[in-house]
């Protein structure tokens, strides 16, 4: 049995706003989790659907050792006032799977990559998510990003960080760049 370093504290932190680097900042901590020994996983929500482009991170995260994710994306843009059924379904399918990881304690750092864009177009019940939290294992950190982060969770979180955007290319017309936006 290999034993692992475990994280001694393990805390709730929240990437929110409108500006870009919500993502690749929790990947970044993944990356010195894992270059310390701990185990991470992340689960992504909303992306990752047959329409998104491959996400550079996600093929790079594949031939990691210790750093690993799943995506519960959907094929399209999903319309709040028109949630289906299918699009229900599959963030049914990873708030489960998040549960699952946060309790069983196989990972040190787990990420719920846009849960709070999840919580706020209601496709998840904030007192399921808060449950869940409240039930994982000691010492799993667990990182939720997103803009909008609905104010309950940012009251229960030990770190929160607002990324602002002050500018964005996005704005005077410039694309989503391969390796730079995705
Ligand atoms: P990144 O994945 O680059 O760290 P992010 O996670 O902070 O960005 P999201 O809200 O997840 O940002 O945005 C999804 C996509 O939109 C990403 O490709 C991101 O680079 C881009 N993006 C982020 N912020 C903005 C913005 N203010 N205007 C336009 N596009 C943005
Ligand atoms: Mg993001």
């Amino acid at each position: 049995m290999v034993s692992h370093m475990r994280t001694r504290t393990g805390l709730i932190q929240v990437y929110t706003g409108n500006g870009k680097g919500k993502t690749t900042a929790a990947i970044g901590l993944g990356i010195r989790a894992v270059g310390q020994g701990l185990r991470v996983h992340m689960i992504q929500f909303l992306k990752g659907g047959d329409n998104f482009p491959q996400y550079g991170e996600i093929t790079l995260i594949e031939r990691l050792p210790h750093f690993s994710v799943e995506q519960f994306g959907l094929p399209h843009f999903v319309d709040p006032k028109k949630i289906s059924v299918e699009d229900q379904r599959i963030i049914d399918k990873g708030v489960k799977r998040a549960r699952q990881v946060l309790t069983d304690g196989e990972y040190d750092l787990v990420i719920l990559d846009e849960i709070n864009v999840v919580l706020k177009i209601g496709l998840a019940k904030l007192p399921v998510v808060l449950k869940l939290l409240e039930q994982r294992k000691e010492g799993v950190e667990v990182v939720l990003t997103g803009r909008d982060a609905l104010q309950e969770l940012i009251d229960i979180a030990d770190l929160v960080s607002n990324i602002t955007e002050v500018k964005h290319p996005f704005t005077k017309g410039v694309p989503a760049r391969k390796g730079i936006e995705f």
